[in-house]
C-alpha cells in the first residue's frame, strides 16, 4: 500500500534560511543551526549532523536568540567619566578607544610588560588569547579555569594524560556502571545527556555521588549524599576495599602505569621518593624473570608491582604500587573510618566497592578487533573493565580538590579502566605524557620582548617555578610559586587582591574579557569591588587602568575606564579548535566553527578582531609580518585560516593544504572556512577500529597522534598512579637541591606535595566547624550558565531568583518553613535568602542556584526584577584569603598545589529573620544607572523582521511566536500573570526542587 503525499501545506514556512554554528550559550560547543527569515533569525535548534549534540538542544541553546537581542548588549565603545563604580561613561569612537588601548598597553610594553595582567573568562579563544599574552611579553595571562576546576584538568594530566570531559569521556556503548562525582548540569551538559539516554536504554547502573540531588543526579539509580569536601575518602575507601579484596587489575596496571616503577626509599636523602633511573635516564623495574632490575620501557621484562628490592648500587626501593598499597591501606580508609566523616554508611561504601569489581572484571566486554601495543605485540581483542567515572567542580573547588581528582584517577587505575571498552575515555589530542608539556614561559627578557613560550605550562619541579632568588612569585597572581607551584591555570581570583596589594608588585593595566570578576567570578564580592575602587595617598588607582571587553553590561563594566564592546556568538566567527579545547570524540577528532549569522546592528565588534589589531598596532611579534604590516589583516577569520603554530599545524585541522584535501596537518587553504560552512561548519574525522582505545599504549594511534602533532614523539605514555613531580618539591622542602623554598613555607610544600595522593579536610571545614556547622555549595541550573542566563527573557521566566536549599531535619531544627527568611553568616559576612525544604540533599549541607543574583541596575535589567531583591550570591561570603598563618603569610583561598578557588569549603551557620527582615535578599548594592550606555529599549523584547503569515491567513504578530510568558519590558520581567495565572516572577516549583526533591 502506497502512501499518498498530501497535497496541502501541513507546515507553515517560519525560515527561508538555514546557517549552521555553534551554540556558545554554554562550553559544550554544541552545533546548532540558526533558521533565518528574511534577514532575520527566527528560531535556533539543533544540528543533527554535529558530533557533539546529534540535534539535541537544551533550554538554553534555544534561547541563544534571546541572548542575542538582550537589552543589556554593550552598544558602542565606552570612556569613564565619574568614579569608578559610577557607571558614569560617554560613548566614544572605535578609533579613539583603540588607540587609547594602544597607547597605554604600548607604555608597559615599552616600560615592564609583566605589569600588565590580561585575564579572561571562559573564553574559548584561548590558543589566541595565551598567544597574544606571550607576544605581548607578559607572563600574567589566564582564563577562568582557576577559579573553575584546573584541579581536575591538573590531576588528569598529572596522572593520566587526558581529563574528564573536556579531554575525556565515558564509553556509553560499553559501560556497565557509571560513576558520577560532583556534577552538575554543565560539566558537562548535551553530550553527558545523550550518554545518560544510552545507560538507561541499556539498563547500565548510575551512581550519582553529590550532597545535592539535582538534575543528574535526580536521575541516576543510586544518589549518594555525600558531605562536601569528603569524596577523595569515600574514593579512598572504596580503593582500601578493592586492595583488601584483591580485586585489582595487576597485569594492566603492571602493562600500562608506573605501578611497577621503582621509587627509592632513602629517607632524608636527596633521591628520596624518585624513581630509580639507569645511566640513560629511564625509570627502572623489577624484573621477575630475572630478579633484577631492567628499563621500564623493555618489553621482555615481567615487572613486580610489590615488595621491597635492593638494587645494585645497595639502595632500597619499592614498586609504585606498593605505596598506593600501604597509603590506602592505611585504616584512616577503611570504610567504616571513611563513613563518620563522609557520612555515608560503611556498608554502602563496600557494597559500591563490590558493584565496580563486578562490573569491572565478571563478563567484561570484550572486542573482537586486533590492535598492537607500543612495543609491536599484536592483541586478536580489546579487553575491556565496565566501569566509567566523570567528575567536575563539585570536587575540584575544595582546597584538597587536586589530591581528590588523583584518588579518582587511582581508582580507576586499580581497576584497568582508563581508555579500555567500557571505561572512561581519552579525546584526542589527549592523551599526552604525564605530566605534559611545555612548562610555563620564563618571564620576558625586558622591555618590547615577548616570552619564549607560552604563559601557562606544566612544571615538573622546583626548578620550573617563576619565582625570583628570594622566593617572590614572578606572577602577579602568584601561579607557579612556592604558595601555589602546579597552578596550571593561573589564578584568576587573586589577580584583584594582589594588584591592589601591590603583592608582589603593582601593575599598571588590568585587561580582562568576558570575566565578571566584579561580581560572581569573585570570591568576597564586597572586598573585591573595594580592590577596583581604592585609591593612593594622591587618589588615583591602585589598579591605575583597566580595559573590559564584554559583549553586556555585566556588573564589572562600570568598574573599567575603557570598555570595548563585543559581539554576540551570533555575530562574529570563531573556532574550537584542536589548540585549545575541540569538540574531538573519544572515536576521533574533530574542530569546528562559529560563522557570523547576522551582522552586528550596533557599534561592537569581535574581541578577536580587536586583539588581533591590537596586536598589530603594537608591532607585536607574529601579528605583524616582516614589513611590520598587520600579518592578518582580515582580522579574525584571517587568523584562522592562515595562522600556523607550527609547520601544518594551525586553529583548524580540517581540509587543509590548497586543495582542501588534507586534514590534520598541511598549508593553509584559503577556502578553508567555506569548506566547514559547506559541511555545516564543524570537521570530524573517525578513527579505525584499531585506534579506538589503548590510546595510550596503541601504536597505530600513537604513531598517528605524533604526525599530526598532538604528542612530542610516538613513545608510549604510561599513565602515573605516582607523581614524582611532586616528589621534587617536596625534597626541595626537606632542604634538598639549589631551589629552596622560603623557610615559612616549607611545612606546607611538605604537606601537600605527596607524590601518592591523600584525603586531607578541607582547610575551613575543621577550623569553623563549631562555629559554622553548615556546609554551603552551589549549583548550576540546567536553563543556565554562568551570569550569561540572568539576562535572558526566556531563561528568566525559569529561574529569576533562587532560594536556599535546606534538608527537612535541619529546617525543622531552625523552625523553618518553605518561603521563610534567613541570615546565611559565614565568618566574614551575612547574607539574607528565602528558604525552600527539600529531602534531596545532604542533612549538613545548604545549597543555592549559582549567580542568579544579580546587581540592580546591571545586564540591563529593570528596577525592581526579582535576580535583584530576592536572588543572592553565596559568593559575598567565600573569603578570598586564609587566615593569615604562621609567619605573617597570607594565601589565596585555594588548593595548595594548584591554586583552585576553595569555594566549595565555604561553612557557614543560620539564623532564621526576623519578621520585620522578611521580603528582599541583603546585601543589595548600589544600582548603576546604565541608561546612557544601553540606550532605548523596546517595551517588548521581540525578533525583528517581518511578521509570519499563515497561507492565506491574515498577518500574525512577532510577539506571538515569542509566547505570552516572554513579554519583557526593557530590563527586566514584567510582573503580569501568565496563562495559568501564575506570576511569572514566580519560578515553578519543579525547578525550585530542582525537579528532583524528594
Ligand atoms: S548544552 Fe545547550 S547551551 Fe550548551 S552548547 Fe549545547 S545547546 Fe548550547
Amino acid at each position: 500500500m502506497s502512501t499518498r503525499e498530501p497535497d496541502v501545506a501541513l507546515t507553515r514556512p517560519v525560515a527561508d534560511e538555514v546557517r549552521k554554528t555553534t551554540c556558545y550559550m554554554c562550553a559544550c560547543r554544541c552545533g546548532i543551526r540558526v533558521h533565518m527569515k528574511e534577514g532575520s533569525i527566527r528560531y535556533i535548534d539543533g544540528n543533527p549532523d554535529h558530533p557533539v549534540n546529534r540535534g539535541v538542544l537544551c533550554a538554553k541553546g534555544s534561547a541563544g536568540l534571546m541572548q542575542h537581542l538582550s537589552p543589556g548588549r554593550l552598544k558602542k565603545p565606552l570612556r569613564r567619566v565619574g568614579p569608578r563604580g559610577s557607571g558614569e561613561f560617554e560613548e566614544i569612537e572605535w578609533s579613539e578607544a583603540l588607540d587609547l588601548a594602544v597607547e597605554w598597553l604600548g607604555e608597559v610594553r615599552g616600560r615592564d610588560p609583566k605589569k600588565l595582567a590580561f585575564f579572561t573568562g571562559r573564553d574559548q579563544s584561548q590558543s589566541l588569547t595565551g598567544w597574544w599574552a606571550a607576544k605581548f611579553g607578559t607572563q600574567n595571562f589566564a582564563a577562568h579555569g582557576g577559579f573553575c576546576s584546573v584541579n581536575m584538568a591538573a590531576a588528569g594530566l598529572y596522572s593520566i594524560g587526558s581529563s574528564f570531559w573536556e579531554f575525556g569521556e565515558p564509553d556509553w556503548d560499553h559501560t556497565k556502571l557509571f560513576l558520577l562525582f560532583g556534577v552538575a548540569e554543565d560539566h558537562d551538559s548535551n553530550p553527558i545527556k545523550l550518554g545518560l539516554g544510552k545507560l538507561k536504554t541499556r539498563g547500565a547502573k548510575v551512581i550519582s555521588v553529590n550532597p545535592v540531588r539535582t538534575g543528574y543526579s535526580g536521575i541516576a539509580d543510586e544518589w549518594v549524599g555525600i558531605r562536601p569536601g569528603t569524596d577523595g575518602l569515600f574514593a579512598g575507601a572504596l580503593i582500601h576495599q578493592l586492595l583488601s579484596a584483591d580485586q585489582v587489575d595487576h597485569a594492566w596496571l603492571a602493562a600500562m602505569t608506573d605501578a611497577a616503577f621503582l621509587v627509592v626509599r632513602n629517607p632524608g636523602g636527596a633521591d628520596d621518593g624518585l624513581y630509580a633511573r639507569d645511566a640513560e635516564g629511564r625509570e627502572l623495574v623489577w624484573d621477575a624473570k630475572r630478579n633484577a632490575p631492567a628499563p621500564s620501557d623493555d618489553a621482555h621484562a615481567r615487572p613486580v608491582i610489590a615488595g621491597v628490592r635492593t638494587l645494585p648500587d645497595g639502595r632500597k626501593v619499592v614498586p609504585a604500587f606498593q605505596l598506593i598499597a600501604e597509603r590506602f591501606l592505611d585504616p584512616a580508609y577503611a570504610p567504616d573510618a571513611a563513613a563518620e566523616k563522609t557520612g555515608i554508611p560503611a556498608d554502602t561504601i563496600r557494597r559500591i566497592a563490590r558493584e565496580l569489581a563486578s562490573a569491572a572484571f565478571d563478563a567484561p566486554p570484550s572486542l573482537p578487533v586486533a590492535w598492537t601495543d607500543w612495543a609491536g605485540r599484536r592483541h586478536e581483542t580489546m579487553e575491556g573493565r565496565a566501569v566509567a567515572l566523570h567528575a567536575m567542580r563539585g570536587i575540584s573547588a575544595h582546597s584538597n580538590g587536586f589530591h581528590t581528582c588523583r584518588i579518582l584517577h587511582v581508582l580507576q587505575m586499580v581497576l584497568g579502566a582508563i581508555d579500555r571498552p567500557g571505561s572512561s575515555r581519552h579525546k584526542p589530542p589527549f592523551p599526552r605524557p604525564c605530566p605534559p608539556g611545555p612548562k610555563p614561559a620564563r618571564p620576558a627578557a625586558g622591555p618590547n620582548e615577548a616570552l619564549s613560550g607560552m604563559p601557562l605550562g606544566f612544571p615538573t619541579g622546583p626548578e620550573d617555578l617563576l619565582v625570583e632568588p628570594d622566593g617572590t612569585a614572578q606572577r602577579i597572581d602568584k601561579a607557579y610559586s612556592w604558595d601555589f607551584p602546579i597552578a596550571a591555570h593561573g589564578l584568576m581570583h587573586s589577580v584583584l587582591h594582589n594588584a591592589w596589594a601591590g603583592d608582589p608588585y603593582e601593575i599598571d593595566v588590568l585587561f580582562m574579557y568576558m570575566a565578571n570578576m566584579g561580581w560572581n567570578s569573585a570570591m568576597n564580592v564586597p572586598e573585591t569591588l573595594k580592590y577596583l575602587t581604592d585609591t593612593k595617598e594622591d587618589g588615583s588607582y591602585k589598579i591605575p587602568k583597566i580595559i573590559y571587553s564584554d559583549a553586556y553590561y555585566s556588573e564589572t563594566v562600570p568598574y573599567a575606564d575603557l570598555i570595548l564592546p563585543d559581539t554576540t556568538y551570533l555575530e562574529r566567527w570563531d573556532c574550537i579548535s584542536l589548540l585549545d579545547r575541540p569538540i574531538s570524540g573519544a572515536h576521533g577528532p574533530g574542530d569546528s566553527i562559529r560563522q557570523p549569522v547576522v551582522q552586528p546592528d550596533r557599534d561592537v565588534r569581535p574581541f578577536q578582531d580587536v586583539l588581533i589589531e591590537l596586536g598589530a598596532r603594537l608591532k607585536l611579534p607574529g601579528f605583524v609580518d616582516d614589513a611590520g604590516k598587520p600579518a592578518y589583516p582580515g582580522g579574525y577569520p584571517d587568523y584562522i585560516v592562515n595562522h600556523e603554530r607550527g609547520p601544518g599545524i594551525g586553529p583548524l585541522a580540517g581540509w587543509r593544504e590548497a586543495k582542501g584535501d588534507t586534514h590534520g596537518r598541511g598549508d593553509p587553504n584559503p577556502d578553508q572556512l567555506q569548506r566547514y560552512i559547506d559541511n555545516g561548519g564543524f570537521w570530524h574525522e573517525a578513527f579505525p577500529d584499531d585506534q579506538l582505545f589503548f590510546k595510550h599504549a596503541n601504536k597505530a594511534y600513537l604513531e598517528n597522534a605524533h604526525s599530526k602533532g598532538w604528542i612530542p614523539s610516538s613513545d608510549r605514555i604510561v599513565l602515573r598512579l605516582y607523581t614524582e613531580a611532586m616528589q621534587k618539591f617536596r625534597l626541595a622542602a626537606q632542604g634538598h637541591g639549589p631551589h629552596q623554598p622560603p623557610e615559612a613555607q616549607r611545612d606546607r610544600l611538605k604537606t601537600y606535595f605527596d607524590p601518592v595522593p591523600f584525603w586531607y579536610a578541607p582547610f575551613e571545614s575543621d577550623a569553623l566547624a563549631d562555629d559554622y556547622p553548615i556546609a554551603a555549595i552551589t549549583q548550576r541550573p540546567m536553563h543556565m550558565y554562568h551570569s550569561w542566563g540572568s539576562q535572558n527573557a526566556w531563561l528568566r521566566q525559569i529561574t529569576a531568583r533562587n532560594r536556599l536549599f535546606i534538608h527537612h531535619t535541619t529546617a525543622d531544627e531552625l523552625g523553618v518553613r518553605d518561603d521563610d527568611w534567613v541570615w546565611i553568616t559565614s565568618p566574614i559576612a551575612r547574607v539574607k535568602a528565602q528558604v525552600k525544604r527539600m529531602a534531596g540533599v545532604e542533612p549538613g549541607t545548604v545549597w543555592t542556584w549559582n549567580a542568579i543574583g544579580k546587581r540592580r541596575g546591571a545586564w540591563g535589567l529593570k528596577a525592581g526584577v526579582p535576580e535583584t531583591e530576592k536572588g543572592f550570591l553565596l559568593n559575598h561570603l567565600i573569603n578570598d584569603l586564609l587566615p593569615v598563618q604562621e609567619g605573617g603569610l597570607t594565601y589565596a583561598n585555594a588548593d595548595p598545589v594548584t591554586g583552585q578557588a576553595a569555594w566549595y569549603d565555604l561553612r557557614v551557620r543560620l539564623e532564621k529573620c526576623e519578621p520585620h527582615e522578611v521580603g528582599k535578599t541583603s546585601p543589595i548594592f548600589e544600582h548603576f544607572d546604565t541608561a546612557p550606555a544601553l540606550g532605548g529599549q523596546p517595551d517588548i523584547l521581540r525578533a525583528v523582521g517581518p511578521n509570519i503569515s499563515p497561507p492565506g491567513g491574515p498577518p500574525t504578530p512577532a510577539t506571538e511566536w515569542v509566547g505570552q510568558r516572554a513579554a519583557y519590558v526593557p530590563g527586566g520581567l514584567d510582573l503580569e500573570r501568565d496563562g495559568g495565572g501564575r506570576r511569572i516572577d514566580e519560578p515553578t516549583a519543579d525547578t525550585q526542587d530542582g525537579g528532583t526533591a524528594q
